[in-house]
């Protein structure tokens, strides 16, 4: 099995690694490259019987294309090892100890070394050769051996110095740095290749790579490329004259040495005494890249002693005093283990993908959405294939595509099944409707939905009925309907599991209590198809009772889309609604239940909405996190209501960042660019809104 495995990755990476390094047209997402990349390191390294000569983990970078000459490198160009989270990076730090045999005594604190944090600019490594001060040779890293000699290109690079900037500078010195595009740049090519018919470039560092591979070099300088060096080999007899900067001891030295010889050399980078600075380095740097004018994929940790470096040496491709610390994907491969289906309490079938957890921007996941019968198809999933999941706005996961070149032989293909997975009857697809339905009343899911909905916090707001308690009275057969629940006795309701006397008076109570909630979340909690918590509000206010409401939808749709906020598929849906007998039953026993299913005010046609000031008119919102009792479309909603509009990114001209729990990095650039920071309580003031 695992040798069938590493057999198929080899293959997929080669394919990549040749499209990527050689084509400069990428086949994959770099995330999806490096989870598939590390599976077959994994495997290597647990048998390493199926280690193979051609396998990607074997070599560095791609072969030199063709269309240059190919040249020796003075010194090797490695790649780094990664690590992709910063236990790995402590990982790495004890096998750097071991290897400086300076592994610490039991119970002894580790050694500290102090290390250089850069970042980890996503662009192309470039080897620069200096005879006596001048630029004599320019070369790719290509296999790491031999790269490509491109000398007349890079000379059109600004940051790269002709001649160094020493008085007496020593017989050759060989320096390599990153040549990048900065973003604006990459955006420009971008559209010119679009105007042209080409295809657009994948990202910067493709981008460079295919303008440093330009045969004319006039096309290159137009392209504007930048380099920041960072590495730095001298011969080790050159004796410095009395102005030129001294022989480096340690990287930090080397970069200033770099910074004194005439080259750009990144300003983001620290001298870091100990593990604990290190991660603070890359921390800060997690969240301040993203106002970085250039691509950066990381941070790049090295041990600063160049002596140490030399005592710790190499692996086959990659120093062991360097590590490039990788930031936590967006995107990444997993396997797909099962398609699951949810009932949801309108009825709906939603297929959900089940997968092998991954960690996918700071958490681990293992269940996407896929949304209905035409995603799925377009997907085209079969049963154990790989897929592509990807956190759309950094929280939901989705799965974004198949890698069909791993698919196992024979595989079924999956599909929505013909009949309900709860109550097996038989499902419905509406002509034009994108959703599957299962339309039994009956069916379990969608009471259980609609009980749970009913309950919930902007509707009727009882406390103590969870969704554990809700399965067992559906399950039970205790509830048939909404009314049910307000026929429950504390004493059968302490009877069951996981629920004693007190919590079941509490429960009795709290129902009794929410018959007094006002007319618009009872409206909400009937659940109607369209109409949530704002819609809810408005209609309650233009209708101050059932009885209104169902009228204008039998008889004056007119009146309800008169209503700001409510289209015709929304009074469609509420005709439907109050046409329906067994709807009408249940409002019926509502009411000899004690609901007034009416406002306790007086009447308002809701002239507030339609004509009602706009507080918040030429506002910029973002929205991150998740709010105590208002759902983003509600959020948006009420924003836009009040003339405000809301944006998905944060820049300097948001207005306002309205953060809930677990808000994301929107959060962080807010504060960082100083914009105003919202939580719930605040929007709502912001809107002259009631408190939730
Ligand atoms: P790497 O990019 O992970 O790291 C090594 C490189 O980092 C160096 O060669 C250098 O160019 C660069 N670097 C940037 N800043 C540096 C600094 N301050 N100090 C030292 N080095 C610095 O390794 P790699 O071998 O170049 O390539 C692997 C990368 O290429 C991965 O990110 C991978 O996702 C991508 N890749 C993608 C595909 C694909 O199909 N999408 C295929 C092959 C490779």
């Amino acid at each position: 099995m695992s040798q069938e495995r590493a057999e198929e990755l080899r293959r997929l990476l080669n394919l990549a690694a040749h499209a990527y390094y050689v084509l400069d047209a990428p086949v994959m997402e770099d995330p999806v490259y490096d989870r598939l990349y590390r599976e077959l390191v994994e495997l290597e390294a647990a048998d390493p019987v199926l280690i193979r000569p051609d396998s990607p983990t074997r070599r560095v970078g791609g072969a030199p294309a063709e269309g240059f000459t190919s040249v020796d490198h003075r010194i090797p160009l490695l790649s780094l090892d990664n690590a992709f989270s910063l236990e790995e990076l402590d990982d790495w730090y004890g096998r750097l100890l071991k290897v400086l045999d300076r592994e610490p005594a039991a119970g002894e604190p580790p050694q500290v070394l102090p290390m250089v944090g850069e970042l980890k600019i996503d662009g192309n490594a470039l080897a620069l050769s200096y005879e006596q001060g001048l630029l004599v040779r320019a070369a790719t890293r290509g296999d790491g051996e031999r790269g490509e000699e491109i000398t007349a290109n890079v000379r059109t690079i600004r940051s790269v110095p002709l001649r160094l900037q020493l008085k007496r500078p020593p017989a050759w010195v060989e320096v390599r740095g990153e040549a990048f595009i900065p973003e604006a740049g990459f955006a420009a090519i971008n559209a010119e290749r679009t105007d042209r018919g080409e295809a657009p470039f994948a990202n910067p560092r493709n981008a460079c790579a295919g303008t440093l591979r330009q045969l004319d070099p006039k096309v290159v300088a137009s392209r504007r490329l930048s380099f920041f060096a960072y590495t730095l080999h001298l011969p080790g007899d050159w004796e410095p004259g009395p102005e030129d900067p001294a022989v480096p001891r340690g990287q930090w030295q080397a970069l200033g040495w770099l910074r004194a010889a005439g080259f750009r050399v990144n300003p983001h980078c620290a001298l870091c005494p100990d593990l604990a600075a290190v991660k603070a380095f890359c921390d800060r740097w997690e969240q301040d890249r993203r106002g970085l004018p250039y691509a950066t994929d990381g941070v790049v940790v090295k041990l600063d002693d160049l002596r140490l470096q030399g005592d710790a040496g190499f692996t086959q491709k990659a120093p062991r005093w360097a590590v490039a610390l990788k930031y936590a994907a967006e995107e990444a491969p997993s396997r797909l283990l099962r398609l699951t289906c949810q009932v949801g309490r309108t009825g709906v079938v939603t297929p959900v993908a089940e997968f092998e957890p991954v960690p996918l921007a700071g958490t681990s996941v293992s269940r996407a959405t896929l949304h209905n019968a035409d995603r799925l198809a377009e997907l085209d999933l079969c049963a154990g294939d790989t897929i592509v999941v990807r956190k759309a706005g950094e929280i939901i996961p989705e799965v974004v595509r198949v890698l069909k070149e791993l698919r196992p032989a024979g595989a079924a293909r999956l599909e929505l099944p013909t009949s309900c997975p709860e109550c097996g009857s038989v499902l419905v697809r509406e002509e034009g409707e994108a959703a599957t339905r299962c339309v039994n009343n009956g069916c379990p899911a969608i009471l259980r939905g609609s009980l749970r909905h009913w309950v919930s916090k902007g509707a009727l707001d009882v406390d103590g009925l969870g969704i554990k308690l809700i399965e067992q009275l559906v399950d039970r057969g205790l509830v048939a309907s909404i009314p049910g629940l307000y026929r429950l006795d504390a004493a059968l309701l302490a009877s069951l599991e996981r629920m004693g006397e007190t919590s079941a008076r509490k429960l009795v109570a709290a129902l009794e209590a929410s018959k007094a909630q006002p007319w618009h979340r009872q409206l909400y909690g009937l659940g109607i198809r369209h109409v949530g918590e704002v819609n809810a509000k408005a209609l309650a206010r233009a209708f101050p009772a059932a009885a209104d409401l169902a009228a204008a939808a039998a008889e004056a749709p007119e009146q309800l889309t008169a209503v700001f906020g409510i289209g015709p598929e929304i009074a469609q849906s509420l005709q439907q609604w109050f046409a329906t007998s067994a709807n009408q039953a249940l409002l019926g026993q509502l009411r000899e239940l004690g609901f007034s299913l009416a406002s306790a005010e007086g009447p308002d046609d809701g002239r507030q909405e339609t004509a009602g000031p706009s507080p918040l008119a030429g506002q910029t919102f973002v929205l991150t996190g998740s709010l105590p009792s208002l759902s983003r479309s509600q959020a948006q909603a009420l924003i836009e209501a009040a003339g405000g509009r809301v944006s998905g990114a944060v820049s300097r001209k948001t207005n306002y960042v309205v953060a809930g729990e677990e808000a994301g990095s929107k959060l962080a650039k807010a504060e960082a660019l100083g914009v105003a920071v919202l939580d719930e309580a605040g929007l709502r003031a912001l809107l002259g809104a009631e408190p939730a």
